[in-house]
């Protein structure tokens, strides 16, 4: 009894002095962490360098064909060997219960400047693309402002961006995967030879389908900086009315900016962000402005300041790209509540932001539970028609801000006919004379104001009524968070035909794991979350 009151006054006291916690042991631990993750790296691609792709890949099928040569006692499923630890996602996928393979693949591969496009080991991250491009005067076509983030990883599971209200979702700038399948086979797959059907089914698959080795995809031209014009808006259905016009959702021949996104402030107040490539002359250089310098402001708390009064500015493009990498969108603030505040900047803030996955490393089972009952994280695509009611239903049921927003074109390929696990949108929702429908990701990441407030709060019923309500208009849940849904729920969520079947045609079935079992969470999620809800007033 005793021993319990000491362990929930000294969880009470790490929940309020967690700022410290984090500042005087995970800053610096996680900056030696990363100096030697960066050294193993860096000696693993040293080691690479004397062999070629194609040996790579060998190595790969190699072990693929081994695997396939045990008894079928022996035989787990297939997954990759990359440590939980240093994926982004926030679920713990149970690898043991797999027989992993190293996929040692780290390399830019070529660049084909006549058809803009980039071929890519599938570990090359964000921040080594954007080194990569970027001074060459291009950029990927869908990237993600973290810069750890893998392309494989994004192919894999899902990629958007701002530029996404202009080509859609990270697949569709995708032109072909190289995939080392069940049989140990290489194959290259587009969305016209004859592995088509896989082609629509890699995205959101998360290694159920195959090994991904290699990765071609579109690059778009680029300028050195990007104007950005900051629009304060204080209603919702101002924001709401500005986006639709503004991302081209109302009229197909709207000329649409470059990036565009919008951060809600309040159920009232948001300000939209319209960016275009630019060049910047000299009468225009003192509005340049490097937005993730250490010690400037995070850049959503930046973008704030243009609530009362709009504004425009300059940003070099690498930084425009990454500008949520300092502050992991808003995640640093419910990490360091003091994080943003000058001082802390200029004397700590190059440390930031701790490494995701020094903070997955250290994660315990009690941290582990407590992280996902009381802070929220979840990316979901949803119509961008029902924007007020996604906010309305978000603040209802988490009230946090802010609220992201990304609109994304979500494309009818087949007429209808089954695409992948994501359903052509109803034809009454398409952009009239074109085969898209304009929808957006509503990011919802920090800590729930009734936890803030000490308040009654039930994570269960609060994540079970927002994926009911994506459910309901036609959306869907990003799968590197954890979800709440039965396998049924789940089911009705997603589109399986094509997926069934492809598991089927590619012997998938005993060897990769299925995509539920793959991407639930790895603990209890609503057993817990109800002991969390009861558990309210400690
Ligand atoms: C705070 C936060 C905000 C986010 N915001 C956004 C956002 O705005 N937009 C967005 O698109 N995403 C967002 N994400 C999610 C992020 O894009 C995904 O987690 C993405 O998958 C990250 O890549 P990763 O390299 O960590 O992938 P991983 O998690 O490593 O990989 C994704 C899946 O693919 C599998 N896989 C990876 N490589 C291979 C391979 N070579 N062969 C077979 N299988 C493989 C993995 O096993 C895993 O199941 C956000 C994440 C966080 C934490």
């Amino acid at each position: 009894m005793v021993l319990e009151q000491v362990k929930a006054k000294a969880i009470r006291w790490l929940e309020d002095n967690r700022g410290l916690v984090i500042v005087f042991f995970c800053l610096p631990a996680s900056f030696l962490f990363d100096i030697f993750i960066q050294f193993r790296i860096w000696l693993d691609r040293k080691l690479a360098v004397t062999t070629s792709h194609k040996q790579r890949v060998q190595k790969i099928q190699d072990q693929v064909t081994e695997w396939s040569k045990l008894p079928a006692s022996q035989k787990k499923p297939l997954c990759t060997a990359r440590p939980n630890w240093l994926s982004l996602s926030t679920t713990f996928f149970d690898k043991k219960k797999c027989h992993q393979v190293p996929i040692d693949l780290h390399d830019v591969l070529s660049l084909d400047e006549q058809n803009l496009t980039v071929t890519v080991e599938p570990n090359v991250t964000v921040r080594e693309i954007c080194k990569y491009l970027i001074p060459k005067g291009y950029t990927l076509a869908v990237t993600l402002e973290i810069g750890d983030a893998t392309l494989g990883g994004l192919a894999f599971g899902v990629g958007m961006t701002t530029y996404s209200h202009k080509v859609g979702l990270y697949q569709e700038a995708i032109v072909s995967y190289e995939v080392v399948t069940a049989d140990g086979k290489v194959i290259t797959v587009t969305d016209s030879n004859e592995h088509s059907d896989l082609y629509y089914c890699l995205p959101w698959s998360h290694g159920t389908l195959g090994f991904l080795v290699g990765l071609t995809l579109k690059i778009v031209k680029v300028k050195p900086y990007v104007h950005m014009q900051y629009i304060p808006c204080h209603s919702q259905d101002e924001y709401c009315n500005k986006i639709m016009q503004l991302s081209g959702a109302t009229n197909k021949d709207t000329k649409v900016a470059d990036y565009l996104e919008v951060t809600i402030y309040d159920k009232d107040e948001a300000v939209i962000m319209v960016g275009n490539f630019a060049d910047v002359d000299r009468t225009s250089r003192a509005k340049i402005n490097d937005v993730c310098w250490f010690y400037k402001p995070w850049f959503y708390r930046h973008v704030e300041t243009f609530l009362k009064k709009g504004g425009e500015e300059y940003i070099p493009l690498e930084s425009y790209l990454l500008r949520h990498n300092r502050a992991i969108f808003w995640v640093l603030e419910s990490m360091i509540p003091f994080g943003n505040h000058p001082v802390f900047r200029a004397f700590l803030g190059w440390l930031c932001p701790p490494k995701p996955a020094f903070l997955k490393f250290t994660t315990t089972q009690a941290v582990r539970e407590m992280t996902f009952a009381k802070q929220v994280f979840q990316d979901i695509v949803m119509p961008l028609d029902t924007l007020k009611e996604q906010v309305d239903t978000a603040v209802k049921l988490f009230d946090t801000y802010p609220l992201l927003v990304y609109p994304c074109r979500i494309y009818d390929h087949k007429g209808g006919a089954p695409q992948g696990q994501l359903r052509a949108p109803p034809k009454s929702r398409l952009v009239p004379g074109t085969n898209y429908s304009m929808f957006n990701d509503l990011g919802v990441y920090g800590t729930p104001g009734p936890v803030e407030r000490r308040e009654p709060y039930n994570p269960t019923y609060a994540m079970r009524a927002m994926e009911k309500f994506t459910r309901d208009v036609g959306g869907y849940s990003f799968l590197y968070a954890d979800i709440f849904m039965s396998e049924e729920e789940f089911n009705e969520m997603f589109d399986m035909t094509l997926y069934n079947q492809v598991r089927t045609k590619y012997h998938c079935d005993g060897a990769f794991p299925r995509l539920y079992d793959k991407v639930k969470p790895e603990i209890d999620v609503i057993a817990i979350g109800e002991t969390y809800a009861v558990k309210k007033d400690e």
